[in-house]
């Protein structure tokens, strides 16, 4: 047997409800490596370790009592943007830096509902705005396959504790990657729902026609029980599609012989790292002896302007989202000034990071009249387009793969100071976001001991379709099963 923080969800609730282990036992052995990693991989803010126990303690009672859900007494890590009622929330920015909500996120409520154990919430890009989580106000995280490089982001803390065996499974949020990136630069498993699929209601917003919540995990498996605990319609968030939720665990049959993927080329992007387009190719041929037809003729011409929609559609939602941080309701607040305005001018100054003041700075001047119908316009008929094409292959597609990203993890400091090349590293990622689709990252090898992640596309509400391709999957690598040797 792993040791018990390197359990799946699956396993450790099988040892569980076998008696063999506690919930206690699991959630000292995850302290216990927290404790030991967190030196070198810095992936948590708060480690509410205490709290932890305490569930752990009340999950063992409710367990021997006969509760048989599979997320009872599991320990797990919560992104520092989604609110946890009396846990401080930071979102990684001075500006939350001692916010500690009143209420739980519609996600953590649902989680709580099935009794987790709760370690702790995860460092972030400042406000989810970038690709490294060097952003983040505090620290940066560091990639569990080698220190020196970059997890991804923004949700690297998310998936490096589940890298990196500190926790068994994670929530992150992506707004055009976040998820998905991270968790193929740390080789864990990384759902972003379609977007209406999981409640957005106390997730700190970034650009909300974008923001997504779902599942880090250690394989497919587990993201499905994630899903069906958080997935479903919710009053409070009018975006939130009251579709029905299906029990995702029954779309893992291994079997998928007939189904179609096509392969677009588009995202085989010039720069692109030759291992990286290798691994996908390769890839793709064990789905195709699984059973799969692929077409690598595909093309989604339209793709080349997802990355100018979004940098022009989620700035301008983020400069209208971060208004609120005025110094007044709540969160960090300048106490010398000499009028209101010049509070809320050095509240702002101080409380927000360069990259976010870059972000409002974008959006601002892309809504300000004169120049709106240039820019926000036109972003919004490039996303119609966009979604469009996506829509005309899913005609003769089940599903689309590519490339999770362009490289492997790069090295931490490279593209901090180069603002596009770390967008750059989002470019496959962005398209699905503009468009409310759901995408699933799975580990699908590596270069020089660096993961590369494998991206499956679907048409909306196909969480299904893409657990059962990337579950087939797994059954055939072993990719999934590999650990860093931190
Ligand atoms: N890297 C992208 C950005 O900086 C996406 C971030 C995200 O998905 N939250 O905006």
């Amino acid at each position: 047997m792993s040791n018990l923080n390197q359990l799946t969800i699956h396993e450790a609730h099988r040892l569980l409800r076998e008696k063999q282990v506690s919930s206690v036992e699991l959630t000292k052995a995850c302290l216990e490596r927290i404790r030991k990693v967190e030196p070198e991989v810095h992936a948590l803010v708060t480690v509410t370790d205490e709290l932890a126990l305490e569930q752990a303690r009340k999950a063992d009672e409710l367990l021997a009592a006969g509760d048989t859900h599979p997320l009872t007494g599991i320990p797990a890590v919560i992104k520092d943007n989604m609110c946890t009622r009396g846990i401080r929330t930071t979102c990684s920015s001075k500006m939350l830096e001692n916010f500690v909500p009143p209420y739980d996120a519609t996600v953590v409520e649902k989680l709580k509902g099935h009794n987790p154990v709760i370690l702790g919430k995860s460092n972030m890009d400042e406000f989810a705005m970038g690709s490294s989580t060097e952003h983040s106000a505090f620290f940066p995280t560091h990639n569990p396959w080698d220190v020196s490089r970059v997890p991804g982001g923004s949700s690297g803390g998310s998936a490096v504790v589940v890298a990196a065996d500190e926790a068994i499974y994670a929530l992150g949020s992506d707004t055009g990657g976040s998820i998905r990136q991270p968790a193929g630069f740390c080789s864990v498993t990384g759902l972003k729902p379609t977007y209406g699929r999981v409640s957005r209601y106390g997730l700190v917003a970034f650009a909300s026609s974008l923001d997504q919540i779902g599942p880090l995990t250690r394989d497919v498996a587990d993201c499905a029980l994630v899903m069906n605990a958080i997935a479903g319609y919710d009053s409070r968030d009018s975006t939130s599609v009251p579709h029905p939720t299906p029990d995702y665990t029954q779309c893992l049959t291994g079997d998928i012989k007939g189904l179609r993927i096509g392969v677009p080329k588009e995202y085989f992007v010039e720069g692109m790292q030759a291992e990286v387009a290798a691994a996908i190719r390769d890839a793709v041929a064990r789905l195709e002896e699984s059973g799969v037809s692929a077409d690598w003729e595909v093309s989604l011409p339209h793709t080349r302007y997802a990355l100018a929609a979004y940098y022009i559609i989620a700035p301008s939602e983020a400069s209208a989202n971060l208004a609120r941080y005025d110094g007044v309701k709540y969160g960090f607040s300048a106490q010398e000034a000499d009028s209101m305005f010049d509070a809320m001018e050095k509240t702002r100054q101080y409380g927000f990071g360069p990259e976010v003041k870059r972000r409002i700075m974008l959006g601002t001047y892309a809504l300000s009249a004169g120049y709106y119908d240039a820019w926000y316009l036109k972003a919004q008929r490039i996303r119609t387009i966009i979604r469009r094409e996506f829509d005309r292959a899913f005609e003769k597609f089940d599903a689309l793969v590519t490339p999770t990203s362009p490289t492997v993890p790069f090295k931490i400091g490279e593209k901090v100071d180069d603002p596009l090349q770390m967008y750059l590293s989002d470019v496959c990622t962005l398209p699905i976001n503009i468009a409310g689709l759901p995408a699933i990252s799975i580990p699908a090898g590596f270069a020089d001991g660096l993961p590369i992640g494998m991206q499956i596309i679907g048409k909306p509400f196909s969480e299904e379709t893409l657990l059962k391709i990337a579950h087939a999957f797994q059954q055939a690598t072993d990719w999934h099963k590999r650990r860093s040797s931190i």
